[in-house]
């Protein structure tokens, strides 16, 4: 079955590799994006990799309530959303936790207020392990404790709860997926990871090392709880993120309203920042060098997901291992030194 799918943030990192494998399996796609952290270059790039030249582009603020009507309005009936518009950045939220209200919880309630003036009731939103804290027991499955300890995560788990009342009383087809650390990039080189400035997180830092952009990778902390002292995340591809929001579609497409569903999106198999570093060098044959710094304020020790809800509801399961995540990675950060700005 092939659909029509509102797709908001679909330029950005996660949004754009999802469309590709939505535009690959036939789906028709419109995306709003405002482009305030990313490219329209992404979607053109979506599009000749697909070989099909048919994303309906809306510039455009998911806060904006008749921009959206008039989105509706104008692209016929559609089947479903993907919510991956929002803001990211951890310290950014503690330093502006307004914004990340506005943006995050209010996006969310205007997009599915326009969504239920519609008819249209099939949701997925793009939640996050931060949702969990800092766990001390472990598997971390979807009915654990949430204890959300930044702005960033608190507007997330904000939203998840908004959904869920939502789903109860109304009709709906929702699923709040927490993604844990994706990485690495479609294997083309095409499409990748584009942070602005500094990055943040730990790959695109890796990479601009391997590159040269940078000196050297700082690991913040190895004094942590964990077998080497360094920090532990659930690395999954970007690639096997974006298979699971098909995935969690046909799924809710599939059946009858209502349905809520919360499920964790990982490998299960969480990695050091140590063990990164080499995965990485073994992948590509390059040397990084690091140097130990102070812990990160906001950072936790471990978060890996219990994946065993999405295998056993959607059949999904992350395929690709740590080096496709690295070679795909660097291969995009070779091909694209400066991201999607000054390319051709
Ligand atoms: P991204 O910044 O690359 O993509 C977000 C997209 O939304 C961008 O294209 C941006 O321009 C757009 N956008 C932002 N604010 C908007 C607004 N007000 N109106 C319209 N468009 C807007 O981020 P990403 O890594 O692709 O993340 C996508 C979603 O997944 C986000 O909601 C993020 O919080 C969530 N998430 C990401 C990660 C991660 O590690 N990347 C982990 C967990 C959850
Ligand atoms: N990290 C690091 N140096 C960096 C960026 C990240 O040592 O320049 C560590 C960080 O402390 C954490 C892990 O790498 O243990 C993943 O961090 P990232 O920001 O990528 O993801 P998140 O913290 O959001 O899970």
């Amino acid at each position: 079955m092939t659909c029509r799918l509102l797709i908001t943030g679909g330029a950005g990192f996660i949004g754009s590799h999802t469309c590709l494998v939505l535009l690959a399996q036939g789906h028709e796609l419109v995306i709003v994006d405002n482009f305030s952290n990313s490219s329209p270059l992404a979607l053109q790039r979506v599009q000749s990799l697909a070989q099909r030249n048919t994303i309906q582009v809306v510039e455009g603020d998911v806060r904006d309530a008749d921009l959206l009507d008039q989105t509706f309005r104008s692209c016929g009936e559609l089947d479903g959303v993907i919510h991956f518009a929002g803001l990211k950045a951890v310290g950014e939220s503690v330093a502006n936790p307004l914004l990340y209200w506005d943006v995050n919880v209010n996006g969310s309630r205007v997009l599915a207020e326009v969504m239920q003036r519609h008819g249209c009731s099939t949701l997925v939103f793009s939640s996050t392990a931060t949702v969990y804290g800092a766990p001390i027991t472990f598997p971390l499955r979807e009915d654990s404790l949430t204890d959300p300890i930044h702005p960033y995560a608190q507007t997330k788990r904000a939203v998840e709860q908004m959904l869920d009342a939502l789903s109860r009383n109304a009709g709906w087809r929702i699923a709040s997926l927490r993604y844990f650390n994706p990485v690495g990039a479609h294997p083309s080189g095409q499409i990748g990871e584009d942070p602005l400035g500094v990055p943040n997180n730990l790959f695109p830092f890796i990479t601009q090392v391997a590159a040269g952009r940078r000196e050297r990778l700082h690991i913040f902390g190895n004094d942590y709880a964990t077998p080497d002292g360094t920090g532990i995340r659930d690395y999954l591809h970007v690639m096997d993120l974006a298979e699971a929001h098909s995935a969690t579609l046909a799924h809710l497409l599939e059946r009858p309203a209502p349905v809520q569903l919360t499920l964790n999106i990982g490998t299960g198999c969480g990695r050091s920042v140590l063990e990164v570093i080499h995965g990485f060098e073994q992948a590509t044959g390059l040397s990084i060098p690091y140097e130990i710094v102070a812990r990160r304020p906001g950072d936790v020790a471990k978060l890996e997901a219990c994946p065993a809800k999405a295998e056993q509801l959607l059949g999904w399961s992350a395929q690709r291992s740590l080096e496709e995540m690295c070679t795909d990675g660097w291969a995009w950060q070779q091909a694209n030194p400066m991201g999607y700005r000054n390319a051709p």
